[in-house]
């Protein structure tokens, strides 16, 4: 089963096994398969680079070879059909289509979406011999595949979820709709799948230019969202009328920033405790508002603002809502990296 021999208990650096250079993976083709595996570059970063792309928890787990508990993982139950992608460096690494209960309380697969995108190693810590699973192009660890999964393979790939990114079929396809502004695309190269991340904090120049200078957000727009005017103007919606909210629109890298990192640069980037205002600005429009694209959006924008309000951090409640997002309009050129345009980097009276 084995097609790397490496002796685990040498140290080596995480991210660093194997030589550097090229891995021979498949990415997902036009039908939503495999393509043919191809050359691709090795993707290596340092433990800090990691650390700040993943957070603690899923850093433990695949650059520290970490374990999540049983029943605790968040793709664990899901049925939805799509591919998981590795959390660290967007790989299809399994498809919805070879999962199964396993009752172990960890995703249970019984083959990866290819065979070269997976690597195994063997294991011996604990005092066991486990084969040991790897993301092929970044090393992350994944878990261990066993011996005693259903047929047609016989084998049971044992997955930590926070080793994985789902992205359901509806999203892969749309997602090969290029150039559309705000639309998520697949790369056909390199497997860079971009997502989307929509959110109301009031002013929006200022919010804009706070979320350009993260790392992995490739694009942003200002806009509105929320409302029933279709493609209303900056003035309309400074009119109350619409129902949108001013917002940024983003597109970002899931495989250098994650979700709750924008999270968290979302509620430092304004008051949450205030309704329908933002300092001088007030309206309905600078509403405190996350536009979620996705269950998994849903679920960590309100783990989020759960975690906030129990922190204490804030004396009055947190207003912000959380929505199904809607369609975007983006808001005239003119309002475009206003403060950019200007030299400025802020527009928030401090
Ligand atoms: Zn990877």
């Amino acid at each position: 089963m084995k097609n790397q021999t490496n002796d685990p208990n040498s140290a080596q650096p995480p991210g660093g096994r194997g030589s550097a250079g090229v891995v021979v993976v498949a990415l997902i083709g036009d039908d939503g398969g495999p393509t043919r595996p191809e050359q691709n570059p090795r993707v290596v970063k340092s433990d800090a680079e990691w650390l700040a792309q993943l957070g603690e928890e899923a850093f433990r787990i695949t650059r520290r070879a970490g374990t999540e508990r049983p029943f605790c993982g968040l793709l664990l139950d899901n049925k939805e059909q799509g591919v998981y992608f590795c959390v660290c460096c967007s790989l299809p690494l399994f498809a919805s289509n070879a999962k199964f209960q396993s009752g172990t309380g960890w995703p249970s697969f019984f083959q990866p979406f290819a065979r070269e995108n997976v690597a195994e190693l063997e294991d011996r810590s604990h005092g066991m011999i486990r084969t040991e699973i790897e993301c092929a192009r970044c090393s992350g660890h994944l878990g261990h595949v066993f011996e005693d999964g259903p047929p047609p393979t016989g084998l049971r790939y044992c997955l930590n979820s926070e080793a994985l990114t789902f992205v359901n079929d509806v999203e892969i396809a749309r997602r090969r709709l290029r150039g559309a502004v705000g639309e998520q695309i697949v790369e056909p190269t390199g497997g860079r799948v971009l997502e989307r991340a929509t959110f109301g904090a009031g002013c929006f120049w200022g919010v804009q230019s706070e979320f350009d200078a993260l790392p992995g957000v490739v694009r942003s727009w200002v806009g509105f969202m929320g409302g029933k005017t279709e493609d209303p103007t900056y003035r309309e919606v400074c009119s109350e009328e619409t129902g949108h909210a001013e917002v940024v629109h983003l597109e970002y890298d899931p495989a250098q920033v994650r979700y709750e990192a924008l999270l968290e640069l979302f509620w430092a980037a304004h008051d949450p405790t205030q309704v329908d205002r933002q300092g001088p600005d007030v309206g309905s429009q600078y509403r405190t508002v996350i536009f979620t694209h996705s269950a998994e959006q849903l679920r960590l924008a309100e783990v989020s603002r759960t975690r906030l309000a129990a922190s204490g951090a804030h004396r009055r409640p947190i207003a912000t809502v959380i929505e199904e997002a809607g369609k975007f309009y983006p808001a005239e050129e003119y309002h475009q990296k206003y403060l950019a345009k200007r030299g400025m980097n802020t527009c928030r009276l401090r």
